[in-house]
């Protein structure tokens, strides 16, 4: 991905900078060949050319380009989750990915770390996106997906005579696990995706005692991804799952729903981040009777979402972490709607638009595995940025309208935007 050469100024807007830090009201930014020079009160910012490009951010937001922790860039809106292995072949998914790759760049997400994938198709949206072939977040990627025959993700019954082979690679024991990270690690994925315990959305394994993998075949993922240096993540909801997942070494947490004292403290020991995805479950309640979701279903995803909400507020009152990641790509829940995580993490969890922006950002680079050149306005960092026209941390809800994006830029070049349009 190429970085703009020169220098771009934004001034007059409310620059936040990600850090949790105070907004700061007459900020301003410098970029110098894609990378921030300054970022501040516009009272102190160094003097620059006449010559440069100069944005005028007046009532509006200056913050560092959003990152979706829990991308699934091939997931394209299904409204039956068989549909993702069986509507469409491979090409049209890809085509299906990239869309959906540029959309969340126009939704001001500049960064996302995948939550799975079909096929390798994220792991080459990835390179592609590098080489400006097309547009979209700088990508974490992980391939396909790893789960227990039976478990979550094997949902295809004997009679189907289908298997799972492009979303999930299906193991019995400690030795298919092994076998499974090392096919990933040839396919160069960064972030092995496990499925260590059930979900609500299925009916089969659907209680939040349900484990999908045993505690050995995650211990073997763990130990062969570390030997590879690759991380390793997994949907883990039941608390028995979480236990397991931090003992066994793993990197990050979805969702960490059920979480109970003790795993509380192995989190918080190991500084492992957690990403809730907690707005999928709201919308699967509210959508599910329309969607004809069995009483079940939806039951276990309010369970899930009072669950899920409670951890989330234990784990950053506690001083954990928590990224802000939406598993979108399903009919309630489609891609476009990233921002919603933002607002439900504000309106229904309860936190401060300033420490879910600090989630959203911040940690989700750190997530990535890319804090040291994402996630905030700071010198040094990329100049990934996101310019809104309107006051962000007294209505969060603007993200979510593309309209009030003046910019949305990646080391300094915008990409999308109001600015991105010619004159
Ligand atoms: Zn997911």
């Amino acid at each position: 991905m190429k970085s703009a050469v020169g220098t771009c100024v934004v001034t007059n807007g409310t620059l936040i900078d990600g850090t949790g830090a105070e907004p700061i009201a007459d900020g301003a930014l410098v970029i110098t060949d894609g990378t921030i020079h300054y970022a501040g009160p516009q009272g102190n910012c160094p003097p620059v050319p006449d010559d440069v490009l100069r944005i005028d951010a007046s009532g509006g937001t200056i913050l560092p380009g959003l990152v979706e922790a829990h991308f699934h860039p091939t997931y394209f809106n299904v409204a039956a989750l068989e549909d993702l292995d069986i509507k469409y072949p491979v090409e049209y998914v890809t085509l299906l990915a990239a869309a959906n790759a540029r959309l969340a760049l126009e939704c001001g997400y500049t960064a996302a770390r995948s939550g799975g994938s079909l096929f390798n198709i994220d792991v080459w949206l990835k390179k592609a996106i590098e080489k400006d072939i097309t547009s979209g977040p700088r990508l974490a990627a992980s391939g396909r997906e790893i789960c227990g025959v039976g478990g979550l993700m094997d949902w295809n019954p004997d009679f189907r005579k289908i298997g799972m082979e492009g979303l999930v690679l299906l193991i019995n024991g400690p030795d298919e696990a092994r076998s499974a990270v090392r096919k990933l690690v040839k396919d160069g994925v960064e972030w092995v995706k496990t499925y260590p315990t059930g979900d609500a959305a299925a009916p089969d394994v659907n209680d939040h005692h349900t484990l999908c993998m045993t505690y050995e075949e995650m211990h073997a993922v763990v130990q062969t991804a570390h030997n590879h240096g690759l991380k390793v993540t997994g949907h883990c909801r039941a608390t028995e799952g979480i236990k397991n997942a931090l003992l066994a070494g793993y990197d990050a947490l979805e969702h960490g729903t059920f979480i109970d004292d003790e795993t509380l403290d192995l989190l918080l020991e190991r500084d492992v981040p957690v990403v809730p995805a907690l707005y999928f479950e709201l919308a699967s309640v509210e959508n599910g009777p329309e969607l004809g979701m069995p009483q079940a279903v939806i039951d276990g995803h309010q369970e899930t979402l009072e669950g899920g909400a409670e951890s989330a507020r234990r784990i950053l009152a506690a001083g954990g972490r928590l990224g802000m990641g939406g598993d979108y790509g399903f009919a309630w829940n489609p891609h476009g709607d990233y921002a919603k995580e933002l607002e439900f993490f504000v309106n229904y969890v309860g936190l401060k638009p300033l420490e879910v922006l600090k989630c959203a950002t911040k940690t989700g680079a750190e997530i990535m595995g890319r804090g040291d050149d994402l996630g905030t306005l700071e010198p040094g960092k990329l100049g990934d940025v996101l310019i809104v026209n309107g006051d962000v941390l007294n209505n969060i809800g603007i993200l979510q309208d593309r309209s009030k994006f003046l910019a949305v830029m990646q080391g300094g070049v915008v990409k999308a935007g109001r600015l991105s349009q010619p004159a």
